[in-house]
Parts: structure tokens; C-alpha cells; sequence
């Protein structure tokens, strides 16, 4: 149970994240001493982001950022626009966050943002003037040395160029680097876009040599199909796996041939969303995690993974390309039942991974080809798996704890070096 006023029983993200802290700490030698500090944000902030509406009226939305650790360095994480976003939801993918640079070795805290709306529901003026104004409201506490959004579910590069224009026009000059996931003309990285989805695909199939599970007629079973999913799906359909069951907010398809992903993406695109494509069979929500599967990739939203549906998952591999899936008593049925889940904060880490690269690319004004940054994405995932599967059987413990040790040695002993202020 959290020890913070504001948090409830019921924010579950935070008391999973709370957890997972938990079980890492028996792992930390000397250094648990300071693991209280992530056990609490660094700083939240919550903004009233008020818009006039196309009508005339005037409309408020409740938008977050919260900076979970700067320990080793600016803030790092994308801003989700959802109807459910809360604070609870914020604070837990920042902290997600935090360990997710520091298993990467990336130059980075964590942080994650917000706005409480749909944003399906609003014109293009209105988005527009919505995220101004929030960026206006949380510009006190972003910065290329600060803090650097990126996109999340509901975002994408259009919102990240109003944020990088209305910071800019605040700063009298353009700053690039305020913000990963920008067009490409405006000091974007080519590769961002496809990045966690290549991520995902790139982590899992080194587990599944791993596991000597052949990935040639594998079934796949994909939940969300934007960006990241998409991506990973077509990736793993190319290399001849067998994409047998789709699910996004529109509908959930199945078919034991596997699906023509490219078809599916340009059906999604058009239609927003998978619901009447023509080939497969409709079936209901709670089935998707019946099928028969030997990979299954969640690739939504969080706490999806319960224990009931641990219990009846075929699957033998688990790839987290949304953030915080897995419930932590799922995550022991898991592990009681012999499947292995590559966690969020490997898995799903190519994203802020090709956000460094930008990052580092808008410092140096100078860019790199989609080829290097691709080559340069698989070789630090590459990396990060292995030494986090190393860390796994060196501590005979799942893949999230190894994470979390590799991330909570490096983020803590930073932390013992810096030394608590003012001493
Ligand atoms: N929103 C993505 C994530 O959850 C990317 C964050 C970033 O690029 O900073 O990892």
C-alpha cells in the first residue's frame, strides 16, 4: 500500500509499479537503502487547461506531468491523451519510465503526461488549441536539459510540433529539442515512428532463439493495433510467423491462417480501426486471450493481463509493448506456469530509444539515415535483453525483477553518489 495521501486502493497502475519496487528490493544489497526514492514522484504537477471550443463555449480539462526521477538526467516520457488518464495512471508510466531509461542506459530520468480526454471527440482547431495551452501550462518544468515529452496513445507528431512551436515562440528561438517525435522537417529522427513496434519485434525474437521457439508458422495474437502493434505484427508476419488473432478498441478478429497485415493496416487506417475488414472471423473481447497462440503481444493499454487470464493464456511468450500490462499476481501465475514475458521496460523500450537518438541529433543539428538509426536501435535492445536475461538466470528470477535490478542499481547508485541535498 502506497504511504502518499493522494493515492487510493483503487489506483491500481501505482500499487502495481509499488510492487514491483518491492520485489526488486530483496535484490539490492546496500543500495535499498535509498529505494524510497522511487517510491514517490519527484514532482506532479496537475493543470487546468481550459479551451475555447469551435461553438464559443468554454471547456476545462485536467492535464498532469509528472517527473517521476531526474536522478540521472532530464526528465524522459510521452503525453497521453485517453478519457481515463489520472494521476495515479501518470505517476505509475513515469515511474515505468524511469526504469525503462535507466535498463537501456539511456541519459535520462522518467516523466509522463496527460490530458483527460478523448481526443476522437474534438476538431483539429480544438486538439490544436488544447495542447498549446497545456504546453503553456507545464512549459515551467520542460526544457531540452529538463524534461522531454514524446508521443503516447492518443498523441502523434502533429501535437509534438504545437508543443515544440508554442515552447519555442515562450523562448524567442526554435528549440528543437524540447520534444521527441516531431516531423521529420522540424529535427525529427526518421525511425521514430515504426521504433517500439521494431523494438518489440527485435526483443522478442531474440527470446524466442532463447527459448528455441521458431518463430516460421508461430501464432501470434496482437491486442491494439496503432502504432506499436501494427508495426510489431508486420515485422513478425514478414518473417513468417502467423498473425492468427487482432484486437483494437473497434473489434477482435480471428483467423488460423493469419491475417494479410499490410492489408489490415491500410483497412485500420481508412476505417479507423479493424471492425468489418474482410478477411477472418469476429469473436468476443474476452476470447482474445483464449486462442490458441505461441506469442502474445499486448500492445494497448495497462492492467490487461489479470490472474484469471494468466490461468487460461496459451501463450509460451509474452511481449509488452504497452506499458504495465501484467498484473503482479498474473505475473506469478506466469511464472508458475513456464511462460516467459519480456517486460515493458525492455520490451517496449525502442520508442524512447529512437527519442534519445532525435534528442541527440537536434544537440548536434546534425542527422543521422534511417539505416544507422535502425542498426544503432537493434544493437542497444539487443544488448539490454542479454543482459537482462543474464541478470534473469544469474538471479533465477523473472525478466521484469532482472530489469528492475539492472535499472534500480544503476538509478540508486547514481543516487548514492549524488547524495541527498543539502547533506
Ligand atoms: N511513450 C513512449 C513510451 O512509453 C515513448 C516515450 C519517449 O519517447 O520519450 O516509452
Amino acid at each position: 500500500m502506497s504511504n502518499l495521501s493522494y493515492i487510493h486502493e483503487k489506483d491500481t497502475a501505482w500499487l502495481t509499479f509499488l510492487e514491483q519496487i518491492e520485489r526488486v528490493t530483496p535484490y539490492l544489497s546496500d543500495l535499498k537503502e535509498h529505494i524510497d526514492v522511487l517510491k514517490r514522484p519527484k514532482r506532479t504537477l496537475i493543470v487546468d487547461v481550459p479551451i475555447v471550443m469551435d461553438d464559443g463555449t468554454i471547456r476545462h480539462f485536467e492535464g498532469y506531468r509528472v517527473q517521476h526521477s531526474l536522478t540521472r538526467g532530464p526528465g524522459k516520457g510521452g503525453i497521453r491523451y485517453h478519457p481515463d488518464v489520472n494521476l495515479n495512471e501518470v505517476m505509475a508510466l513515469s515511474a515505468w519510465m524511469t526504469i525503462k531509461t535507466a535498463v537501456l542506459n539511456l541519459p535520462f530520468g522518467g516523466a509522463k503526461g496527460g490530458i483527460r480526454v478523448d481526443p476522437k471527440t474534438l476538431s483539429p482547431r480544438e486538439l490544436e488549441r488544447l495542447t498549446r495551452r497545456y504546453t503553456s501550462e507545464i512549459s515551467y518544468i520542460i526544457g531540452p536539459q529538463k524534461d522531454i515529452p514524446a508521443p503516447d496513445v492518443g498523441t502523434n507528431q502533429n501535437v509534438m510540433a504545437w508543443i515544440m512551436d508554442t515552447y519555442s515562440s515562450g523562448q524567442g528561438h526554435t528549440v528543437t529539442g524540447v520534444v521527441t517525435g516531431k516531423p521529420v522537417h522540424l529535427g525529427g529522427s526518421l525511425g521514430r515512428v515504426k521504433a517500439t513496434g521494431r523494438g518489440v519485434f527485435v526483443t522478442g525474437l531474440e527470446a524466442a532463439q532463447k527459448l528455441n521457439l521458431h518463430i516460421q508458422n508461430a501464432k501470434i495474437a496482437v491486442q491494439g493495433f496503432g502504432n506499436v502493434g501494427a508495426e510489431a505484427a508486420r515485422l513478425f508476419a514478414e518473417s513468417g510467423a502467423k498473425v492468427v488473432c487482432v484486437q483494437d478498441h473497434s473489434a477482435t478478429l480471428y483467423d488460423s491462417n493469419g491475417f494479410d497485415i499490410p492489408a489490415l493496416q491500410s483497412y485500420a487506417e481508412i476505417h479507423s480501426g479493424i471492425a468489418g475488414f474482410p478477411q477472418g472471423k469476429k469473436i468476443s473481447t474476452d476470447d482474445f486471450w483464449q486462442v490458441e497462440m505461441d506469442i502474445c503481444i499486448p500492445a494497448a493499454l495497462e492492467g490487461q493481463i489479470t490472474l484469471e487470464r494468466a490461468q487460461n493464456l496459451q501463450a509460451k511468450l509474452i511481449l509488452e509493448g504497452a506499458n504495465g500490462p501484467t498484473y503482479p499476481e498474473a505475473d506469478d501465475i506466469l511464472k508458475s506456469r513456464g511462460i516467459t514475458v519480456v517486460p515493458d521496460v525492455v520490451c517496449n523500450a525502442g520508442g524512447v530509444t529512437v527519442s534519445y537518438f532525435e534528442w541527440v541529433q537536434d544537440m548536434a543539428s546534425y542527422f543521422w539515415s534511417e539505416d544507422e538509426i535502425n542498426q544503432r536501435l537493434d544493437k542497444l535492445m539487443i544488448q539490454a535483453i542479454n543482459d537482462v536475461w543474464t541478470m534473469a538466470e544469474q538471479h533465477q528470477c523473472t525478466l521484469r525483477t532482472a530489469a528492475y535490478i539492472l535499472a534500480c542499481r544503476r538509478i540508486l547508485t547514481a543516487r548514492k553518489e549524488r547524495g541527498v541535498f543539502p547533506g
